[in-house]
C-alpha cells in the first residue's frame, strides 16, 4: 500500500507547489471561506494549511488517506465541473506517504480528529477539539524517498513555483479570503468578498483600478468573463495571463495566443498583457486524454472559443480607448 501510495506520489506529488495546490483545492473544495498557506524555507521545512471549511467526521478521517476513497467524482470527465477541483483521491495518501503530516480536522458537530502519518505509517489517531474546519501541517518532504529530494531546485525556484500557484489559486476563488505566508512574511491577502480585480491588484501591485478593463463574451456553448491590462500596462512574460476554465487554473497555447490576439497591434512584440479570464463550459468539451496534473488541456470548438476571447478583448479594449 505505501509503495503503491509513493508510487502515485510521483505523478501527482513533484514538489512543495503541488502539494500546496492539492490541499489548497480540498479546502476550496470543502467550502472554505478563509484558506491560511503558512509555508517555512519554501516547503522544504514545512507547510501548513488551515481552512474553515466542512471538515472531516471522525469516521471518514482514515479514508480519506486512502487511494481512491473519494465519493467526489466517478468520472474524469467530472473534472471540469465547478462543484469539485479534487478527482482522483489521491493527493492526501501521495503526501502523507512521502511526508510527515498531522491533520486535525472536524466537521464541527462530533468531536474532531487529530491524525499523525509518517511515511505512510499512522502515529498517532486521537480526538482533538471541535473548531470546524481542517489544519493540515507538513513536514518533512521526501524524507524516505531521498533521490526525489534531490530533483528539487533551489529554494527560490520552489518558492516561485509556490506562490505562482497560490497566485493562480486566489484568482479563481475571488469569494475565499487567502493568505499566504512564507518564513513569516505575508506574501498575499485577499479579502474573500469575490472581487478579482481587488485580487489582481493585490498579486499585480495594479493601484490604478482603470489599468484593467472587464470583458465578457458568450455563444451556446461558451461564456468568457475577465479582466485585462490596457495596451500599455505589459509585462515581458506572459504567465501574467491566466485562463481558468470551470475556475480551474489551466495552460492552453491557442488561448494565450487568442487573447494576445485581441490586442491587434496595440501590444508592443515581445510584451504580454496581465490577464485573468474565466471560461465557462461543459465539462464534456474539455478533452480529458490530457493529463490533468498537467494542466495542458485541449477543448473542442478551440477555434470557436478562441475568437469568443479575442473579439471580446478587442471591444473592451476598443471602448475603453474611445
Ligand atoms: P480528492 O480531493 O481527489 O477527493 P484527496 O486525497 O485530495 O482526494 O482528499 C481525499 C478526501 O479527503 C477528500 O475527498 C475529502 O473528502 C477529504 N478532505 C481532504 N482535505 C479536506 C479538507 N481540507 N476539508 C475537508 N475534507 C477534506
Ligand atoms: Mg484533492
Amino acid at each position: 500500500e505505501v509503495l503503491a501510495d509513493q508510487i502515485a506520489a510521483g505523478e501527482v506529488i513533484e514538489r512543495p507547489a503541488s502539494i500546496v495546490k492539492e490541499l489548497v483545492e480540498n479546502s476550496v473544495d470543502a467550502h472554505s471561506r478563509q484558506i491560511d498557506i503558512i509555508v517555512e524555507n519554501s516547503g522544504f521545512d514545512s507547510i501548513r494549511i488551515i481552512d474553515d471549511g466542512d471538515g472531516i467526521e471522525s469516521d471518514d478521517v482514515f479514508t480519506a488517506f486512502k487511494r481512491h476513497a473519494t465519493s467526489k467524482i466517478s468520472s474524469r470527465q467530472d473534472l471540469f465541473k465547478v462543484a469539485s477541483l479534487g478527482f482522483r483521491g489521491e493527493a492526501l495518501p501521495s503526501i502523507a506517504s512521502v511526508s510527515d503530516v498531522t491533520m486535525i480536522t472536524s466537521n464541527g458537530t462530533d468531536s474532531g480528529t487529530e491524525i499523525n502519518i509518517r511515511g505512510g505509517e499512522i502515529i498517532k489517531h486521537s480526538v482533538a477539539a471541535v473548531r470546524q474546519g481542517t489544519d493540515i501541517f507538513m513536514k518533512d518532504l521526501f524524507f524516505n524517498t531521498p533521490a526525489r529530494l534531490k530533483y528539487l531546485k533551489s529554494p527560490q525556484t520552489e518558492l516561485a513555483q509556490i506562490t505562482d500557484i497560490v497566485d493562480r489559486l486566489a484568482l479563481g476563488n475571488p469569494d475565499v479570503a487567502i493568505t499566504f505566508t512564507h518564513n513569516q512574511h505575508e506574501i498575499l491577502r485577499t479579502a474573500g468578498n469575490g472581487n478579482l480585480q481587488q485580487v489582481i491588484a493585490a498579486i499585480y501591485g495594479i493601484s490604478n483600478a482603470r489599468q484593467m478593463v472587464y470583458f465578457e463574451n458568450e455563444d451556446a456553448d461558451f461564456r468568457v468573463t475577465g479582466y485585462t491590462s490596457l495596451p500599455a500596462v505589459t509585462r515581458a512574460s506572459r504567465q501574467y495571463i491566466t485562463i481558468l476554465i470551470n475556475r480551474r487554473y489551466i495552460r492552453n497555447y491557442q488561448l494565450t495566443r487568442s487573447i494576445i490576439q485581441g490586442y491587434g497591434s496595440k501590444l508592443m512584440v515581445g510584451r504580454y498583457p496581465i490577464s485573468v479570464i474565466n471560461i465557462e463550459l461543459d465539462p464534456i468539451l474539455v478533452d480529458v486524454n490530457v493529463h490533468p496534473a498537467k494542466r495542458e488541456v485541449r477543448i473542442s470548438k478551440e477555434d470557436q472559443l478562441g475568437q469568443l476571447i479575442a473579439t471580446a478583448l478587442q471591444e473592451s479594449i476598443a471602448q475603453e480607448n474611445l
